[in-house]
């Protein structure tokens, strides 16, 4: 069965290898010739900016690999076209693994390629990542200009060289994305949770939500990543395509998802101007971050479909938190924790997407003129 664990809290480097040794079985790894670890070092800005991987999680990742014997790690990456690699491996944090951990950094803006012919379409790869034994993918999960969702299967669009980047975004980037993952086999995937950016791949909009997600399934991960952050991932084309060619199942209900660590109440500190603004609509009292994370997540997909009006005109606002148990109010609740409110969704965590649809659902019963 299709499996996904994910690990709630604010430790990332040991909530990884909590996670990891959850998932996985040593022999998986041991052995392997050579281990890829292909983290989103998309510019030279650090984790909390919402943009790239945390350090963390890679240094989790390579603790849990030195740990079964494994030798020969690389991390790999080609920053977006414009931005330089090596700046990215100092400002992101990854010279330090180098040192610490006798890991070799490689810029694959100077890598050689080779070309591939994957779902019907001619791809040039970088060379280095085919010649990997083993490919761990540690995406972060966040909010995308063009394409919606930027996580798992996206990610390997840094193992091309800038001039094939420039063709995927003149073909509209879904086809070849999905193509790339036929070209490229994920072997693991590790996902930054903990602070993804609310709109823009590039960071500007960090919003917590402290968690690590690990699985096989690059489809699958995305899937469960877009209803994290409240889209539909059948609305984002790349995924469907790249489960029609096979690449994996966006069947999250069959999925068997491990939870693991704790909901910790303490709302998180906003850096986001846009999150500021949204925050504004919520009631929160001793809400966990991951929750609240959601339910900005929520509101961001809610004010793009302009319903954030009806939300003011009624002065309404969302009520979420660890204070609300026992408590029985009239309003909207989200969470397992807002049960006495008199409109509640259940989880805990709910998802975004599970949040817009309630929400947008209960819009539409109140009168708003
Ligand atoms: S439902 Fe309550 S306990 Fe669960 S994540 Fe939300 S605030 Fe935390």
């Amino acid at each position: 069965m299709n499996k996904l664990v994910i690990n709630y809290g604010i430790n990332p480097k040991e909530m990884t290898k909590e996670a990891l040794e959850a998932l996985l079985d040593p022999r998986q790894v041991r052995g392997k010739a050579k281990i890829g670890i292909k983290p989103n070092l998309i510019k030279d800005v650090p984790s909390e900016s919402g943009a790239t991987t945390s350090p963390e999680i890679v240094a989790g990742i390579i603790e849990y690999l030195l740990d079964y014997g494994c030798q020969n790690i690389v991390v790999l990456e080609s920053s977006a076209i414009g931005h330089d690699t090596d700046r990215a491996f100092y400002a992101c944090g990854y010279k330090d693994l180098e040192s610490k951990y006798a890991v070799k950094l490689l810029n694959l803006k100077d890598d050689k390629v080779t070309e591939v012919r994957a779902a019907g379409m001619k791809l040039t790869i970088c060379k280095s990542v085919l010649d990997l034994d083993y490919l761990i993918n540690v995406p972060v999960l966040k909010a995308h200009c063009q394409t919606k969702l930027t996580c798992a299967l996206k990610n390997l669009k840094g193992c091309i060289p800038d001039s094939e980047k420039r063709r995927f975004h003149s073909q509209g980037l879904h086809r070849p994305i999905a193509a790339l993952n036929v070209a490229i086999k994920t072997d693991l995937v590790v996902v930054d949770g903990m602070c993804g950016d609310l709109t823009f791949e590039e960071g500007g909009n960090p919003v917590p939500m402290n968690r690590i997600m690990v699985g096989y399934d690059p489809v699958l991960i995305d899937a469960y990543g877009a209803e994290l952050i409240g889209l539909n991932p059948h609305s984002i084309k790349y995924i469907t395509l790249a489960e029609e060619y096979g690449v994996g199942s966006t069947d999250v209900d069959k999925a068997e998802i491990i939870e693991l660590g704790h909901r910790q109440a303490g709302q998180p500190i906003l850096a986001s101007p846009l999150a500021h603004r949204l925050s504004s609509y919520i009631d929160a009292r001793s809400a966990c971050s991951v929750c609240y994370g959601s339910l900005i997540h929520a509101l961001a997909r809610l004010q793009d479909e302009g319903l954030l009006k009806a939300l003011s005109k009624k002065n309404l606002k969302i009520k979420i938190g660890q204070g609300f148990r026992n408590k029985k109010e009239e309003g909207i609740g989200v969470g397992n924790c807002t049960a006495g409110i008199r409109h509640n969704l259940p989880g805990c965590p709910p998802k975004a997407k599970d949040i817009v649809e309630y929400i947008r659902n209960e819009l539409c019963k109140i009168n708003i003129n």
